[in-house]
């Protein structure tokens, strides 16, 4: 680096940031990646499980080498009432076509950086970058706590808070309305003991969400996922809501850790970790002007998440692939401005990003009006039905049947459901 000049600064070393410089790299560009953490990764929190179609975009064949926990290979969705539960799982044979992994951040991001490094990325850790340095309004670089460093394009790829994006006007901060909370623990048990628990082979996972139970009064999820031989188990619930019933996040998970249908899965567990980490609750309205003259926002950083698939890591990485793409082409042409940056916000528009972004526009205002019947109802209703299929007793079927039908008809859970049934064919046959 000449005089502390560089073609293009990317800030943040996550999923976001690795795929933009690696993009850049292998254009033969020259790439300076920083991170505030010592060891990148560490303080990097998730559910969570990476997709393999987008992160193989960037890394082809990751699974062989990567430092993988599981291959999923059975989603799970858990409906909780007070005491019982129902249980919907999707279990298939990987047949070597992968979906998604486990992993932990920790390992992996340092990974990725790893593979970014042998691609000719320049990385620099233990750095902050304070502020973005500019110049007659214009980004032309970075201010770190040690030194000042000088790009044509700079992409901000700092999380979910970016503060940089806020400096120069990008994005505006979050209402509590618009990010959940997120609290995460992990426990450890023998991998054998784990699997045997699980019902799940060698190298494969199971991914759970979970509904309702001590969560059905507040628009909030648990998830669990199996690593090699430790459970991740966490709750995300939205932060308005949090602060209207005046709970912990933790105190969530705690309650749910011990409902009778999770508490088996960590019986006898050793507690190995907890962490925190906010998450944007991911709609169109929220995403803000992704790029100006010399910079351009991905990731977190813009609000690419999508909650209701549970997707953050694999917006990431296509985002960064996208914005890497578009600094090779203004670098070709020598021209930094918005104009020819705004090829990056083409690019998302025409990718998933943005039109499932749109497909989701309204849904998570439509599922927190309606959390009371999915999260409450819902598991209730299925509860029953699970009950009366197996109850031999002297009550005839018909009689049961009967009032089941009657209570579902009086509880409102099918004009409550049409509404939401067609909302989302709506959403999904508009362009
Ligand atoms: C509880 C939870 C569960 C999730 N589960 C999933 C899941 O199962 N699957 C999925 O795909 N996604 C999941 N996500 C979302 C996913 O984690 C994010 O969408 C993804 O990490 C975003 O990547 P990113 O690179 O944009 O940001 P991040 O991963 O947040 O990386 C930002 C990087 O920037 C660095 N940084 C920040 N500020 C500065 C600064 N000023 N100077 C230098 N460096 C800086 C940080 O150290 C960090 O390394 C989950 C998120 C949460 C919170």
């Amino acid at each position: 680096m000449e005089n502390n000049k560089i073609e293009v600064i990317v800030v943040g070393a996550g999923p976001a940031g690795v795929s933009a410089a690696i993009t850049i790299a292998r254009a033969g560009r020259k790439v300076l990646l920083v991170d505030r953490a010592d060891n990148v990764g560490d303080k990097n929190m998730f559910g969570g499980c990476i997709y393999a179609k987008q992160t193989a975009e960037i890394f082809p064949k990751f699974w062989e080498t990567a430092p993988i926990e599981r291959s999923i290979t059975e989603h799970k969705i858990f409906m909780l009432t007070d005491y019982d539960s129902s249980q919907f799982a999707y279990r298939y044979a990987s047949k070597g076509s992968y979906k998604a992994f486990t992993v932990f951040r920790s390992k992996w991001d340092r990974w990725c950086v790893e593979q970014a490094q042998k691609e000719g990325v320049y990385y620099a850790p233990k750095t902050l970058v304070k502020e973005l340095l500019l110049e007659n309004g214009k980004v032309v670089g970075i201010k770190t706590q040690y030194e000042t460093y000088y790009s044509d394009i700079v992409i901000i790829a700092d999380g979910v808070n970016s503060l940089l994006a806020k400096q120069i006007g990008l994005r505006k901060e979050y209402k509590d309305s618009n990010v959940t909370v997120n609290v995460k623990e992990v426990y450890r048990l023998p991998k054998q003991r784990l699997e045997d628990r699980f019902n799940i082979d060698s190298e494969d996972g199971i991914a759970a969400k979970i509904l309702g139970g001590p969560l059905k009064d507040m628009f909030a999820m648990g998830f669990m996922y199996t690593n090699k031989d430790t459970i991740s188990i966490g709750v995300g619930v939205s932060l308005d809501e949090l602060k209207k019933a005046k709970v912990k996040p933790y105190e969530l998970l705690d309650d749910l850790k011990e409902h009778p249908s999770i508490a088996p899965y960590l019986k006898d567990a050793e507690f190995v970790e907890y962490s925190s980490h906010m998450i944007s609750e991911g709609s169109i309205d929220t995403i803000p002007k992704v790029y100006d003259n010399r910079v351009m926002v991905v990731g977190d950083a813009a609000g690419f998440v999508n909650n209701i698939h549970f997707e953050g890591t694999n917006l990431a990485t296509l985002s960064g692939k996208l914005a890497g793409e578009t600094a090779v082409f203004a670098l070709e042409k020598g021209d930094f401005s918005a104009s020819t940056l705004s090829l990056y916000y083409k690019k998302l528009q025409k990718s998933i990003i943005i039109k499932d972004l749109r497909t989701h526009s309204n849904t998570i205002p439509v599922l927190k009006k309606n959390i009371k019947t999915i999260s409450s109802l819902y598991p209730e209703l299925a509860c029953e039905f699970f009950n009366i299929l197996h109850s031999a007793d002297e009550v005839p079927k018909s009689a049961k049947y009967r009032r089941f039908v009657s209570k579902v008809l009086r509880s409102g859970a099918i004009p409550k459901t049409i509404p939401l049934g067609i909302f989302a064919m709506e959403k999904c046959l508009k362009k």
